[in-house]
């Protein structure tokens, strides 16, 4: 059974105080979630190293919003995984939308990410994602293959099943717009059918893909209801505690679960059982 997972990214927001404050509070009612729902938060690079101090490291999943491609030497002003892994970083966003299109960061640069973020022992998760044009001319599942292909099909088995992805449509992000269930589920489940060629069913089976595109505590639950959507990457919504907490509680564990909150817990999660 594959792991279900809500993550915050909290872009270029937040000074410090605010950073510790945010972190504390999602650390703190996390502890009343689940455990079979994975919390991971990217803050800014600056406040990750005090934010590991303050957070319960195994409930809250430290994560850095993007790493060098190379490394490590001449770089000035890049951040590399293994600075990261120093101060507690699990996993890594690679390939996040706002990196592709401002920052030009193409296929093969974020492969290379991918790659380096793995033989460091880190966690990627992986970002693809169609522009509303691409979609609105009926592209949509060629550039997620491409992107999907050029990204991570040069990855073992071994190494792949370590990687999250995370769909997120460039006009879902930050517009308020967000895909339709049907249109998340349409996408994810194309995904996945890539993975079952590539890699085959069971290793497809075991791979979180994430939806991401203003996800929030209400509409949270219609999205994660799908079969093949098992969580979100949340942007603005994770900069406040209530309202990310209301989108992990929507991501209830998946019916096949085991675990304790699908048997005594009417409204999914909340008794902290162990599931994994
Ligand atoms: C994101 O930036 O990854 C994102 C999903 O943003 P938002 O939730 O604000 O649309």
């Amino acid at each position: 059974m594959r792991k279900r997972i809500v993550a915050g990214n909290w872009k270029m927001n937040t000074i410090l105080p605010e950073a510790l404050a945010l972190a504390t509070e999602v650390s703190n009612l996390s502890q009343k979630v689940c455990e079979c729902v994975g919390v991971y938060i990217a803050p800014p690079f600056t406040h990750l190293s005090d934010i590991s101090k303050v957070i319960n490291n195994k409930r809250v999943i430290l994560t850095a919003q993007n790493c060098a491609s190379e490394e490590s030497g001449a770089y000035t002003g890049e951040v590399s995984v293994k600075m990261l892994k120093s101060i507690g970083v699990k996993a890594v966003i690679i390939g996040h939308s706002e990196r592709r299109s401002y920052y030009k960061e193409d296929d093969q640069i974020l492969n290379k990410k991918v790659k380096l973020v793995l033989a460091n022992g880190l966690q990627p998760i992986f970002c693809c994602g169609e522009v509303l044009e691409e979609r609105n001319s009926g592209n949509h599942f060629n550039v997620v293959k491409t992107q999907i292909t050029a990204g991570l099909f040069d990855l073992t088995v071994e190494d792949f099943k370590k990687v999250i992805i995370a769909y997120e449509p460039v006009w879902a992000i930050g517009t308020g717009v967000t895909a339709s269930p049907a249109q998340a589920q349409e996408m994810h489940n194309f995904i996945r059918s890539l993975l079952i060629e590539k890699y085959g069913q069971a290793v497809a089976d075991c791979c979180t893909i994430l939806y991401g595109g203003s996800c929030k505590a209400s509409n949270a639950r219609e999205l994660f209801e799908n079969e093949d959507v098992d969580g979100g990457l949340i942007g603005g919504a994770a900069l406040k505690a209530e309202e990310f907490m209301g989108i992990i509680e929507a991501c209830r564990c998946h019916p096949d679960c085991n675990c304790d909150c699908n048997k005594d817990d009417d409204d999914g999660c909340g008794c902290g059982c162990d599931c994994k």
